[in-house]
């Protein structure tokens, strides 16, 4: 790491001193984000995150939530605004797609995470998600950052492909400085010249940031990767190495995903990983998300029924009651 003015060595990690907000010894505790619904990212629960790639219809998405909150997930995924490459590719559903996660989320105890790319919908996405991913291509998006900051919806910041730490962490740094302190750090790979994975996943960062900042740090293991096979081994490395969280993509049908199927688990895939994980959270001293069974008999997982809100200010407030009909297993 290139040595910026102004650092100082802290446990053999520079901390410049410009991570006036984010840098470990700006507060005492470590953050907990919680969501709304009640997870939380930080804390001894680990917080996992898995759906599609994109929503692509109410059914598809309905599946997927389904499944992944009766495999033990608390956190529905899922694009309504994709970023993609080619202007040609699926670009999401938009509005309707920010509809059915809402939906689908409330009707199975899940949180919602989607991506923001416009500074101009995070007002519009606010209303509907739980969390903003701020995706890897606008990591130094300047105005969104600051637009995410003037809110108090929790962020998930993801790494840029081609991202510092350092880089990234001033990016959180922005989001910190509007007021908002909800900013969760995703890894998700970084580009290599190495084409034989989608990217390369640095997950000594787990622990790096984990001294040099006092903010969650979560993996995804599907777009590091990009083939399936590869994601349950090394979401298991992530929870050893000290991972809060992972984010996973899930489809009903990877093979006809309208995007990201080749890295997307199935439903037995994904609930064959949460079984392997439940013992290895327990090694890294935590645990997976309390699992319970909703009104229509699907399991689903939350932590929302047991906890207040807003230990360390890190939280929105506002408890979902549309949920009500969950309890715990
Ligand atoms: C996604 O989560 O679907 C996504 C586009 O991720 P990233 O920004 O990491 O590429
Ligand atoms: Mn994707």
């Amino acid at each position: 790491m290139a040595r910026v003015e102004g650092a100082s060595v802290e446990r053999g990690v520079n901390v410049p001193q410009s991570y006036r907000l984010v840098r470990r010894d700006a507060r005492a505790e470590r953050t907990v984000v919680r969501l709304r619904s009640g997870a939380t990212f930080g804390g001894d629960e680990i917080a996992i995150c898995a759906g599609p790639c994109g929503v692509e219809s109410s059914q598809q998405l309905e599946e997927a939530a389904r499944a992944v909150a009766a495999a033990g997930a608390n956190v529905l995924r899922g694009g309504a605004y994709k970023p993609r490459t080619s202007p040609y590719s699926f670009q999401g559903l938009g509005e309707e797609g920010l509809k059915m996660l809402r939906h689908a989320g409330d009707r199975y105890g899940l949180g919602v995470v989607t991506e923001v790319m416009d500074p101009r919908d995070v007002e519009r996405v606010v209303q509907y998600a739980d969390m903003l991913q701020i995706g890897t291509r606008s990591m130094q998006n300047f105005p969104l950052l600051r637009e995410a900051g003037a809110t108090r919806t929790p962020v998930l910041l993801k790494r840029g492909f081609s991202a510092t730490v350092q880089e990234w962490l001033l990016a959180a740094e922005y989001v910190l400085l509007g007021g908002n302190e909800n900013v969760v750090l995703c890894e998700r790979g970084v580009r290599s010249f190495d084409v034989v994975t989608r990217n390369m996943l640095d997950l000594a960062v787990v622990p790096l940031l984990e001294e040099m900042t006092h903010l969650p740090v979560i993996v995804d293991p599907s777009h590091a990767l990009g083939i399936a096979r590869l994601v349950p081994p090394i979401a298991a490395a992530s929870i050893v190495a000290g991972a809060h969280g992972l984010i996973i993509e899930v489809h009903p049908d990877p093979a006809n995903a309208l995007s990201d199927g080749a890295q997307s688990l199935d439903f037995a895939q994904f609930e064959e990983l949460m079984l392997r994980l439940a013992p290895l959270a327990a090694l890294a001293g935590r645990r997976l998300p309390r699992r319970a069974v909703n009104d229509d008999g699907a399991a689903a997982s939350r932590g929302y029924v047991a906890s207040e809100p807003g230990e360390n200010g890190s939280s929105d407030g506002a408890v979902r009651s549309s949920n009500k009909g969950v309890r715990l297993a």
